[in-house]
């Protein structure tokens, strides 16, 4: 298991190159907020960026989705864990065997990043999911992945801070979510539809929240990041 503890904030590092992400990230505390590399980042800027992140004493999601046959991602999980990373996911519409060896893998590993996965992406509606074969809604689909999720023995999902409360009573407190579509109260909510303040989605019980926008876009981001752990520090 991860012996340090991780920050509650991990800041989406949503552009295009590691010049403008360093330009923001030397405003930031690696005391207080964790970055978030999604895959745009990582595919301009590459692993050396990340180490350069994590040896600057970030704590660092990497958020590449891995889904792929059971054996292509428990390498990749496994390398992610040799860049430093503290956290990583998959698409648990990979299943329970992609899953389990994915975490086999890394319990092997000096360097244990949890490992979470992605149930139902937020973009997909149920007609959507009904065009690729599924006749759960998303709601009905996002439990059901996250049951097997856990049932494969990963750390928690990534979900949306509505459905917090409920995978909280279905799964327990020991299942960590991690959550996007953060907004502080006052701040604008971009092309998110549903969001929840930090505050709230922290009551909901929410482990960890991605915030990008409110923080990287702010005219001062040191304070938006800042007054915003402050604000779920008691
Ligand atoms: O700027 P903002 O706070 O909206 O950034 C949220 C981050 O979380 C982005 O990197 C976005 O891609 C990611 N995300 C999301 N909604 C999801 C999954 C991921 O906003 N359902």
């Amino acid at each position: 298991m991860n012996s340090k503890s991780l920050p509650l904030i991990y800041v989406a590092l949503d552009f295009e190159t590691a010049e403008e992400a360093n330009q923001l990230i030397a405003q930031l505390d690696a005391k207080s907020v964790g970055l978030k590399v999604g895959k745009e980042l990582f595919t301009a800027a590459g692993p050396e960026a990340v180490k350069h992140w994590v040896k600057q004493g970030f704590s660092v999601f990497l958020d590449l989705k891995f889904h792929d046959i059971p054996n292509t991602v428990a390498k990749a999980v496994v390398q992610a864990a040799r860049l430093g990373v503290d956290v990583v996911n998959v698409h648990a519409s990979g299943g329970r065997n992609m899953m389990r060896t994915a975490k086999a893998a890394l319990e092997k590993e000096a360097h244990q990043p949890l490992l979470i996965a992605v149930t139902v992406l937020t973009s997909m509606s149920d007609e959507d999911l009904a065009e690729i074969g599924i006749q759960r809604n998303a709601q009905e689909q996002v439990l059901a992945l996250a049951e097997l999720t856990q049932a494969s023995g990963l750390d928690g999902v990534v979900c949306s801070a509505q459905e917090a409360k409920m995978l909280k009573s279905k799964l327990g407190d020991a299942f960590k979510l991690m959550t996007p579509g953060i907004r502080p109260a006052g701040s604008q909510q971009d092309d998110q539809k549903r969001v929840m303040t930090p505050e709230q989605a922290q009551q909901a019980g929410v482990d960890y929240m991605v915030i990008g926008r409110p923080i990287t876009k702010a005219s001062d981001p040191a304070k938006a990041a800042s007054e915003i752990v402050a604000s779920l520090a008691s």
